[in-house]
């Protein structure tokens, strides 16, 4: 980890001490904590009134049982969070993970990222996190309702639409959303649109919703280039995940005039140097929710799967890691550096390990933080919040240019934030320093709460 003056270091101690055992968590308190060292010289308001401290511990941790019955009639029990992290700026947002690895510590790692990310979009929406262990994989959608059903006679009681706005994450998209909502629906007998984003579009989810988070990665990504004069056109790309982030991600950059040559999934990767057939891999991943390997098979045209090695050996110009957190490694970013990556923008959350980010940083690649160049996603969660305040649904292109616009945004707030703190071209400080800012200064109006 990097060097903290003494203060924020203190605070980081305190953390450490108060959060055992929950690296992912102190990672990204660290991670922020590194860029506020001259937000503290300059504004010793922060300090005094502990707002960072405060920061740093969620204002509210649901941690709940899910009982439910599997299709062959035994009792599961999984476990549930809700980690409510800060509501200055808005109602808790953010979104809900089902997946094996989920403990408190993943929740409230998240959570923690996605108040400063949420910040930084500009938008009326403060910070939370949930999810489960529950693994969807191999499970019916009987079963996946039934668990879904369980988690929300819980969670039910928490949310709202002026209170906490869950949406999806790994595990959950369109489905879950749809049996998340149906439940809350069914407790409370309200049509509250506003309480879930991602919904379905004839029942008050938003255009461009699905692709938002990787549409709006990409968009990051071609404001970066462009400020350096260059563009995605001819570019070689390579994005890690087939998921949700990815595959629009993988979509934008065809449009745009790239190439993206390789994705990959829990089973390995998949390299088609003719460029990755999006419609194939959608019928492999979304409708059969099958492994990448049937990619190549279906294919047929000389592209490879590989079950071992390294993603990111895979030559590019462009590296967007769109998978899980700590999924590219130092050596992984000396790789990419070596074979000519010129930016490297994240679509997960904190996919790059902070060796990676340091490595990345010091070999003059352009790295855009996930809080910045995965914010589309939450962006435009908002968006669908105002068009259910409002019971208006606006087209795709309407809402794709709010999209890019808000990216653009960001973009530009990174650029002079950084330039203002002494980090000249550093999307890092730039993110860390205007998302803490604006949050910071409302925790500040709200007194001590
Ligand atoms: N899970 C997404 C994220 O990491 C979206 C959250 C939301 O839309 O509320 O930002």
């Amino acid at each position: 980890m990097g060097n903290l003056s003494a203060k924020l270091q203190d605070i980081y101690d305190e953390v450490l001490t108060r959060n055992p055992g929950e690296t992912e968590f102190h990672q990204a308190v660290n991670e922020v904590l590194e860029s506020l060292g001259p937000v503290v010289a300059k504004h010793p308001e922060y300090a005094d009134s502990a707002v960072i401290r405060r920061l740093c511990e969620p204002e509210r941790q649901i941690i709940f049982r899910v009982p439910w019955v599997d299709d062959a009639g035994t009792v599961q029990i999984n476990r549930g969070f809700r980690v409510e992290f800060n509501s200055a700026l808005g109602p808790y947002k953010g979104g809900l993970r089902f997946h094996p690895s989920v403990y408190l510590g993943i929740i409230k790692f998240l959570g923690f990222e996605q108040i400063f990310k949420n910040s930084l979009t500009g938008m009326p929406i403060g910070g939370g996190k949930g999810g489960s262990d529950f693994d969807p994989k191999g499970r019916s959608d009987g079963e996946v309702m039934r668990f879904c059903q369980a988690f929300m006679t819980e969670l039910y009681r928490h949310i709202g639409e002026y209170t906490d706005v869950p949406a999806g994450d790994i595990g959950v998209g369109g489905r879950e959303i749809g049996y998340l909502f149906g439940q809350y629906k069914r407790i409370t007998n309200r049509y509250e649109s506003g309480v879930l984003t991602g919904k379905g579009l004839t029942w008050g989810g938003s255009q461009v919703r699905t692709e938002a988070t990787g549409y709006g990665t990409v968009f990051f990504t071609q404001e970066a280039l462009r400020a350096r004069d260059s563009s995605f056109d001819g570019k070689r790309v390579v994005v890690s995940g087939s998921g949700n982030v990815a595959t629009y991600a993988i979509e934008k950059v065809h449009e745009l005039g790239g190439t993206v040559v390789a994705c990959s999934d829990s089973s390995g990767f998949v390299v088609d140097d003719k460029g990755i057939d999006l419609e194939l891999l959608k019928e492999v991943k979304q409708v059969r929710r099958a492994r990448l390997a049937d990619y190549v098979e279906l294919r047929g045209n000389g592209s490879s799967h590989a079950e071992d090695g390294r993603l990111w050996e895979v030559p590019c110009d462009i590296a967007l890691p769109c998978a899980t957190q700590n999924e590219l490694d130092e050596a992984d970013a000396h790789t990419l550096a070596r074979n000519g990556c010129v930016v490297v923008a994240e679509g997960a959350n904190m996919p790059c390990t902070p060796e990676a980010a340091r490595a990345l940083t010091e070999a003059g690649v352009i790295f855009a933080p996930g809080k910045a160049a995965n914010a589309g996603g939450v962006a435009t969660s908002a968006l669908e919040m105002q068009q259910n305040a409002s019971r208006d649904s606006w087209t795709f292109e309407h809402t794709e240019e709010r999209l890019a616009e808000i990216m653009r945004g960001i973009h530009d707030r990174c650029l002079e934030t950084a330039e203002e703190y002494g980090s000249p071209g550093s999307y890092v400080a730039g993110a860390n320093i205007a998302g803490f800012t604006r949050v910071a200064d409302a925790m500040l109006s709200l007194g001590v709460i």
